[in-house]
């Protein structure tokens, strides 16, 4: 008896030391191993430019932030290393037009309803890591949106408040004046700040400026760019009028290649273009309405980018300030897709990468005055997008033609507050899987 209790002693004993042995091992592997860094991007062409960097860089990542840029970071100093040999590491990207307040709202088109899409699955596979949503919701419904979209995306996501109450909740509110509260949307605005960026007019058709002037009274209050969709009229209500006499420097013309006045090529949108198609030429007013601080974003949608506007424009050097997708159920199968692949359609028609980086990071972070976002300077959170630029023979197409491209942008790699978030082709050591976002909290707070 007195021997099978000793040995039962022993039995139990052996599992404590064993444990003890593992504890001793795993804590003294770790002293060995402690890392500098999270993560190393190694040997990738950075192009930053807020910071002016376009050459080969390594990228060090620490406590979601980026820590050091410079040549040749050792390796072993990072517990997670990214081969980016023959890749771009560009700043995660920053697409100011989507349309992400997706919900169960059957009449609700982009607010609340079909029409609008989930964050996640469209931004990290295109290397977006910040959006903004533009207008899908109002004043009424922002919290709902707050709550259902920014709270629970792992994507950061800033709101555009439209200047109608409800959002974009289809025309019997949109076309309705009496719907456009400039307080009210003022004051949400102001209870948000840390969410909302702007003030958004969209989808209004008439021969009104009532909307326009409600929704920078609005910008106005709450010291936020507006951004406009200017509809349609007719006869079409001058851009000049827009530009130089109802808009304040830093405000945003969205759809800038969209217009269609009746002289182009498919149909009447009653809403005047910025290139005389005549003369191939951008309007003297428009090269005016940019000295002055005006804005111009793309915000490429469904139909609302044209060839006959934007090639022109890209020949004599006038470039869109910011790349925008106007993501959302229309547009994202369509000739848009993502913002890659809007990217490598104005380098086919001749905007310079350089450039086309800059209007989809940098620029787009000034725009909505988030200037802490859209580079790599150290200190700043760490989110970062790499891509393979492809080389071979692609298409492009919009409503009005098609081109030819030698380049397509492909996503490789999305890294959102340090962590990857987005791996194509397993390039990291080790790879490891995302966090899995849980279902009945918010992920986080933004
Ligand atoms: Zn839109």
């Amino acid at each position: 008896m007195l021997i099978i209790k000793l040995k039962t002693h022993i039995m139990h004993k052996i599992p404590l030391l064993f444990l003890a042995l593992v504890m001793l091992f795993t804590s003294s592997t770790h002293a060995q191993t402690s890392y500098t860094y999270s993560m190393v991007i190694k040997g990738g062409h950075v192009i930053d430019p807020k910071n002016k960097i376009d050459e080969l860089m390594d990228v060090a990542v620490n406590d979601g932030k980026i820590v050091l840029v410079a040549k040749n970071i050792d390796a072993k100093k990072g517990r997670q290393v990214v081969d980016a040999k023959g890749l771009y590491v560009t700043p995660g990207l920053i697409d100011i037009h989507v349309h992400f307040f997706w919900g169960t709202d059957l009449q609700g088109t982009y607010r609340n309803g079909p029409l609008a899409l989930p964050a996640d699955g469209f931004t990290f596979p295109a290397g977006v890591t910040t959006v903004v949503d533009a207008g899908s919701s109002g004043w009424k419904t922002f919290e709902t949106f707050k709550k259902q979209t920014i709270d629970r995306s792992q994507t950061r996501v800033f709101s555009e408040l439209n200047i109608v109450g409800e959002g974009m909740a289809g025309g019997r509110f949109e076309n309705n004046i009496d719907e456009m509260d400039a307080q009210k949307t003022a004051e949400m605005a102001k209870k948000y700040p840390e969410n909302i960026v702007g003030v958004k007019l969209a989808h209004f058709n008439g021969h009104r400026w009532e909307p326009t002037e409600r929704a920078v009274e609005a910008g106005k209050l709450a010291n936020i760019p507006v951004m406009i969709d200017f509809g349609g009229a007719d006869p079409y209500l001058p851009l000049d009028s827009l530009f130089s006499v109802k808009l304040r420097p830093g405000d945003i013309y969205t759809h800038c290649f969209g217009g269609d006045d009746g002289v182009g090529i498919n149909k009447l949108n009653g809403r005047e273009q910025i290139v005389d198609i005549k003369t191939n030429k951008v309007k003297p007013f428009v090269l005016k309405a940019r000295e002055r601080g005006i804005i111009f974003d793309v915000g490429f949608g469904g139909a609302s980018f044209l060839f006959s506007q934007g090639t022109p424009a890209i020949k004599s050097g006038f470039f869109p300030n910011s790349i925008s997708t106007d993501l959302h159920t229309g547009s994202m199968n369509g000739p848009m897709k993502s913002m890659p692949n809007i990217m490598s359609l104005f380098m086919a028609i001749g905007m310079p990468f350089k450039d086309v980086i800059a209007a989809s990071t940098w620029n787009p972070a000034k725009e909505i005055k988030h200037e802490e976002l859209g580079s790599l300077s150290v200190g700043s959170g760490a989110d970062i997008a790499i891509f393979n630029l492809r080389e071979g023979a692609f298409g492009f197409y919009a409503r009005d033609g098609q081109v030819k491209g030698k380049n397509r942008l492909e996503t490789e790699m999305t890294i959102r507050n340090g962590n990857i978030v987005y791996n194509l082709n397993a390039i990291a050591t080790p790879n490891i899987l995302p966090a899995a976002p849980q279902s009945n909290k918010p992920i986080k707070e933004h």
